[in-house]
């Protein structure tokens, strides 16, 4: 349907905006796409600014002084914006003129303050929504202004349910508004919107989960049949393990949706879980692409069979492993799991792994002290119950006779479990051996 040369979506995070001279790099970025190609770009907000969002909820929602943290967080962006803008004009707070109408920095930072001075008991996580959300208006304001893109406020366009923190996308209504509204201003140049945000129909602010932006990235590429998507990141692709956590990480030139799906499930934290399957139904490319050297390769996430694939290493930490025995020594049966199962979803413990042999049954789960304690109250007359915590969960995919040994070398494993691709053990975290 589209005449125009084809559209790309770039999704900067968090590190790729995280001060003046990161934003400058981002420009550079910008600079080099071909002349004519129409440009929409997601930035998330600015560093650890999220974060810096939710202490500053908490605090104001639970009646504590948010004063100094509110303070900082206005003092860093001021910062950024008058580094960036140096002819700004500033208004008689200091903040530089930058951005028009409800998006400017002045209206910004005095809504963000309003909104926190002014919140209700109760409703913690719609309120969550309306404050936090502004870690990406102010981000976008700053480097829209600074790029000289167009600021476009994503909120009306991405249309979610009322699942405040976790906003269900309406597909049809997000991709009629995205089709009608944003082709005529990518006529004029480059876009800039927010990552993380949608709304509702009422107008309300929702997000779309932590780590959410890739997920928009992917959202807005699916509505506009986009023909790549690139994510600009700290390191140089998608790696095989966390360069933090595993030493001599390879880099998967090209990888399939599936494969990265399957990682995202066992916990790599490369890509948002969410972001793949809009891309995969309509087959548009995912690059991954390094901010640090972006004429290097990259990692391509297509379409494709690929031979043998260098084994990924993913980690879970904080696990629980937690074995039910039936008290009668009766073997476990399908009713024993039908209880346990659905004990597991009623205090919603997800499961990471599971076995079981003939009279108990294992399941290692994220640590929910809380929630672990529902269960142990609801099934402790009928089962036996022991758990250990502290506990780690590694995966291998793809693995060989070698990783496995390098991996498990010196662990005691309290339990493992191999399929023809997947190699998984729980262990007890080292440093405490
Ligand atoms: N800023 C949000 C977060 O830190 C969304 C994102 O970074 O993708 O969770
Ligand atoms: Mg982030």
């Amino acid at each position: 349907m589209q005449s125009s040369p084809p559209l790309r979506v770039y999704k900067f995070g968090g590190a790729s905006v995280k001060d003046a001279a990161a934003i400058k790099n981002l420009q550079q970025i910008l600079g080099q796409n071909p002349d004519g190609q129409p440009l929409l770009v997601v930035v998330s907000a600015m560093g650890k600014t999220t974060n810096a969002l939710e202490h500053i909820f908490h605090l104001a929602h639970s009646g504590q002084d948010y004063a100094a943290p509110l303070a900082e967080l206005r003092r860093f962006h001021l910062e950024v914006a008058r580094g960036l803008l140096p002819a700004a004009p500033l208004d008689a707070d200091g903040v530089p003129a930058c951005g028009e109408g409800s998006g400017a920095l002045p209206h910004l930072l005095q809504e963000l303050g309003d909104r926190l001075a002014t919140l209700a008991k109760g409703e913690y996580d719609r309120q969550y929504d309306q404050v936090v959300s502004f870690g990406e208006l102010l981000a976008t304001c700053i480097v829209a202004a600074a790029v000289g893109a167009r600021w476009l406020d994503v909120r009306p366009l991405i249309r979610t349910d009322h699942s405040w923190r976790e906003g269900r996308v309406d597909w049809a209504t997000t991709e009629r508004n995205l089709r009608e509204q944003v082709p005529p201003l990518l006529a004029q140049g480059v876009v800039l919107t927010q990552g993380f945000l949608g709304g509702t129909a009422s107008g309300q602010t929702t997000t779309l989960g932590r780590e959410g932006s890739d997920y928009t990235a992917a959202i807005l590429a699916y509505c506009l049949g986009a023909e790549s998507v690139t994510i600009w990141k700290d390191v140089a692709g998608l790696l095989n393990a966390d360069p933090k956590i595993f030493p001599d990480t390879v880099r998967y030139p090209e990888i399939s949706y599936q494969e990265t799906i399957e990682m995202a499930y066992y916990g790599a934290s490369v890509i948002h879980p969410k972001t793949i399957k809009p891309l995969a139904v309509r087959r548009i490319p995912l690059l991954v692409k390094s901010f640090v050297d972006p004429a290097a390769e990259g990692t391509r996430i297509h379409d494709c069979k690929h031979g043998l694939l260098a084994p990924a290493f993913i980690r879970k930490t904080e696990q629980c492993l937690v074995s039910f025995e039936s008290k009668d020594l009766t073997f476990i049966s399908e009713e024993n799991l039908e209880v346990i199962f659905g004990t597991l979803a009623q205090v919603r413990l997800k499961i990471n792994l599971m076995q079981n042999s003939a009279i108990s049954f294992s399941v290692c789960t994220d640590w929910h002290e809380y929630r672990l304690r529902k269960l142990l109250e609801q099934l402790r007359e009928q089962f036996t119950i022991y758990y250990n915590t502290g506990l780690e969960l590694y995966t291998i995919k793809n693995y060989t006779a070698e990783a496995i040994s390098q991996l498990t070398e010196g662990r005691e494993l309290l339990l493992e479990q191999r399929t023809r691709q997947t190699f998984q053990f729980v262990a007890r975290a080292l440093g405490d051996k």
